[in-house]
């Protein structure tokens, strides 16, 4: 799969039929009715977070529930859901930290492309079995998932907008809600304005944090915070300038230039938050005396220190109650053919949300 850009030309993504097995006890299946394209899964096709392969990308997503295997019984043949791309099992030491720490169990399947339960439901005559994407596996018609890489959502909500809930929107909002507690009282700025640095910028503003500073050095991703209501946007030099300087500061271009930026960027007391995913090996310069001087704080957070089951409902209430707008983020709709197309326009930085979209057959 891995090739190089442009990936219209190298095509490192086949579209292609395969066969999907039957949900196990603990499982389900889903039509598939939406599904984001997110930088986890360029990380991929780049070579930056390296998978087992061949693999079925795809892990920002939602649809429709078909089928439920037989231990299943909370959930209902019909109901809408969100694929959450971290299970939770519930039992282990992590799962205790409340979303600080990811689902060992969930990591472990993840890590090695199968669902909870260690099955693999994908596969065809020519490329044998086919590994999930993060227990999800969303760039499909249908999908079978494990119940713990579910959460329901309304049916009022618009496949793109339920979608995007399930990675962007927790990730930058659980930047800002769960790892940094922002308040109203705080000033906050995001660094990096892809998906979920946006999200990040939404959220803050929904939670009435006093001041949002966007930062990017794209001149055009600057225009689209502005359109997104940033109180401020900033290049990365120039956050790094100001005098009151805020509390708070979400990294989410996962590059180690951007951190650096951040951690810069951050007031005395405050904190960092960094949720990129830099390639493996990437180093950065930080002065380390500012941590102790100005009593600061950095905090890695995946996929937002969230619970899935708990915040996704918060943040589709927010989004019902009108202040957040999700809809924002979504820049267009495509189709299952274009996905390295697709791939493209993420690398060169063109696009916020991506979302594919399956009419129903
Ligand atoms: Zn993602
Ligand atoms: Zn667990």
């Amino acid at each position: 799969m891995e090739a190089p850009a442009p990936y219209a030309e190298s095509r490192p993504l086949a579209v292609e039929e395969l066969e999907l097995g039957e949900p196990g006890p603990t499982e389900l299946r889903v039509r598939i009715t939406a599904a984001g394209v997110c930088h986890s899964d360029l990380s991929v096709v780049n070579g930056n977070r390296p998978r087992p392969l061949p693999m079925l990308l795809g892990h920002e997503a939602t649809g429709v529930v078909e089928v439920l295997g037989p231990e299943v019984t909370d959930l209902e043949v019909g109901q809408h859901v969100v694929m959450a791309f971290l299970p939770r099992c519930g039992r282990c030491a992590a799962c205790r930290t409340e979303g600080l720490l990811p689902c060992t169990v969930g990591s472990r399947a993840n890590a090695e492309g199968t669902l909870m339960e260690g099955a693999r439901r994908l596969s065809s005559p020519t490329r044998g079995t086919v590994h999930h994407h993060l227990g999800v596996s969303g760039f499909a018609t249908h999908a079978v998932v494990d119940r713990r890489s579910v959460v329901p959502v309304g049916a009022d909500v618009p496949a793109p907008v339920a979608a995007v809930l399930g990675c962007a929107v927790l990730t930058g909002g659980g930047a800002v809600i769960n790892a940094a507690r922002a308040t109203p009282d705080d000033a906050v700025a995001v660094v990096g304005l892809g998906g979920v640095g946006l999200a990040a910028l939404l959220v803050a503003k929904a939670v009435g944090c006093r001041r949002v500073i966007a930062v990017d050095a794209l001149p055009e991703k600057l225009g689209i915070a502005q359109d997104f209501g940033a109180d401020e946007t900033l290049t990365p030099d120039e956050v790094v300038q100001l005098k009151e300087k805020p509390r708070v500061v979400i990294e989410a271009a996962g590059h180690p230039r951007a951190f650096e930026t951040a951690f810069n960027a951050t007031g005395v007391g405050g904190v960092t938050v960094t949720v990129g995913l830099p390639a493996p090996g990437a180093m950065s310069e930080i002065e380390p005396l500012k941590l102790t001087a100005e009593a600061r704080q950095v905090i890695g957070s995946y996929l937002g220190s969230a619970v899935p089951a708990v915040d996704i409902p918060k943040y589709e209430q927010m989004w019902r109650d009108g202040v957040l707008p999700l809809e924002k983020l979504i820049t267009s709709h495509i189709r299952l053919e274009q996905i390295n197309e697709a791939m493209d326009e993420l690398d060169a930085g063109r696009t916020v949300r991506q979302v594919i979209e399956f009419p129903e057959a």
